[in-house]
């Protein structure tokens, strides 16, 4: 409900169609108008004044100036804006999202962990995430959700897998079943990961803070392994990101010439936290582009304060490390490293819900609420290799969120959309029951 209104069935939907009722079935199947709305063009930065868009087949067909003689179903938006549906870079389905994501996880049958997904994605398609890249995940099970997701049988975002992440015997996040110990081994599994529905492949290129028995500030994998790993992804016209917590990660991911890195920290050998700006340019220059995942961080940094102890005993700097994500993301951004928007959400206390807040600490670090928006629109969409998705143009899918405000002058005008829209479907509005 807006104000009193339902946005479907008999409120400002109106369908003069075929009679087959209202809502969301008519929504995704009838072409569909959505009328005198406020458009936020993110790659300009700035509100386009009223349009009207016409979306047929789940895309975008055409952004018209002028109001449109129309019979079909339409959505009157005055007074309303319309931006594309958000991207989160970096989730993990399968997590829970508590104090201690990691023993949940183990803890948990394939069905209960197949539950966690389901309600994850309900609450991130529900917070205006049309689209979500799970870079972590038991690969059988994220087939399965993938599977129900595409089927309609789960609503949440288009959902975008690296299937298991990749590291090295017992390394970090080795729970999810992607340990390789050989180049051959490491080829072997991206192409099974890629036949079951793997479109990126994640490494983890360094030890990480939920896996005792690996350390954040040492390199995991060989160059040779990354570079076997962005052979098989090119073969197969897929991407590589890797986790990176060490410098010495980050070095060795440009010299073999990976497409992103996830968390960028920075740790020198010895576990402390600087931005080599030496290092940074070469990510700049080769074209990588990075995904901090700072409010995550803030979040469990946050936690480890209180429970006055880190999930992992390897890691004896934890805090310091999480909280210079966020301090990282000025110095990248100011050297023109491409800043890519992902949460880590499920991982300790970060919901699927924070990718507002993520941006929001962007703008902390010198970014302004363009910049910011757009990491998880237009730049984040072309970053992941989505050419079609985060822009409000013809021939663009039709995802997109309906909000009260203006997102550019306060994004969190993107907390609680009034409506969300995945492939041109109307797939949650706002006061609608919640359902997990
Ligand atoms: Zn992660």
């Amino acid at each position: 409900m807006v104000g009193g209104r339902p946005l479907l069935g008999a409120g400002i939907f109106h369908s003069t169609g075929s009679g087959s009722g209202t809502g969301m079935t008519t929504a995704k199947t009838a072409a569909l108008l959505i009328r005198d709305v406020a458009l936020v063009d993110v790659v300009r930065g700035r509100v386009a004044g009223l349009r009207s868009v016409v979306i047929e087949g789940g895309v975008i067909r055409d952004v018209l100036d002028d109001a449109l003689a129309w019979s079909g179903t339409s959505l009157d938006g005055s007074g309303r804006y319309l931006a594309p549906g958000l991207i989160d870079a970096h989730v993990h389905c399968f997590l829970s999202a508590s104090g201690t994501p990691r023993l949940d996880y183990l803890a948990a049958s394939d069905e209960e962990l197949l539950a966690v997904g389901r309600h994850n994605l309900g609450v991130a398609i529900r917070a205006g995430i049309t689209t979500v890249r799970d870079v972590g995940a038991p690969a059988a099970l994220m087939t399965r959700l993938q599977g129900e997701v595409a089927a309609g049988q789960v609503v949440g975002p288009h959902l975008v897998s690296s299937g298991a992440s990749l590291c090295r015997p017992r390394g970090h996040g080795h729970f999810f079943g992607g340990e390789v110990a050989s180049p051959a081994e490491l080829r072997a599994r991206i192409e099974q990961q890629i036949a079951g529905g793997a479109q990126w492949v994640k490494l983890m290129a360094s030890g990480g803070g939920l896996t005792p028995g690996t350390q954040p500030h040492r390199a995991e994998l060989s160059v040779a392994m990354m570079r076997a790993a962005r052979e098989v992804a090119r073969a197969n016209g897929v991407k590589v990101t890797a986790h990176c917590h060490a410098t010495a990660a980050i070095e060795r991911v440009v010299e073999a010439g990976l497409d992103m890195i996830e968390h960028a920290s920075f740790l020198d050998s010895h576990g402390r936290t600087r931005v080599d700006i030496d290092v940074a340019c070469r990510v700049r220059d080769s074209g990588i582009a990075v995904c901090p995942t700072v409010y995550g961080g803030f979040l469990t940094a946050q936690h480890f304060r209180q429970v006055g102890e880190a999930a992992n005993p390897d890691d004896p700097t934890a805090i310091e490390r999480l909280e210079a994500r966020l301090t990282n993301v000025g110095p990248l951004h100011r050297l023109g490293v491409s800043i890519v928007g992902g949460t880590d959400c499920g991982a300790t206390h970060t919901p699927f819900d924070t990718l507002v807040d993520e941006i929001g600490a962007f703008t902390m670090q010198g970014l302004s609420n363009a910049e910011a928006l757009r990491t998880v629109t237009s730049d984040g969409a072309e970053q992941l290799g989505l050419s079609r998705r985060g822009r409000i143009a013809a021939g663009y899918e039709a995802d997109l969120v309906l909000l009260a405000a203006d997102p550019l002058a306060d994004l969190e005008a993107l907390r609680r959309p009034l409506a969300v829209l995945k492939a041109g479907e109307v797939v949650h509005e706002a006061g609608a029951e919640e359902s997990t």
